[in-house]
């Protein structure tokens, strides 16, 4: 599957995910929820485990 690193970067760098129960929250860029909704945890990560540039 072909990756394309613009259209990740637009659907992955508002999403937050708790790293207490792994809820996604999508957030406007350069916004981070105050605490989960589900857990009410306030760690929280951006979701970006895609490596982009070679
Ligand atoms: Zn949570």
């Amino acid at each position: 599957m072909a990756r394309f690193p613009e259209a990740e970067n637009r659907l992955f760098a508002n999403i937050w995910v708790c790293m207490a129960c792994n809820a996604r929250h999508r957030m406007g860029v350069g916004k981070k929820p105050k605490r989960c909704r589900k857990c009410k945890s306030t760690r929280m990560r951006l979701k970006n485990k895609v490596k982009t540039g070679a």
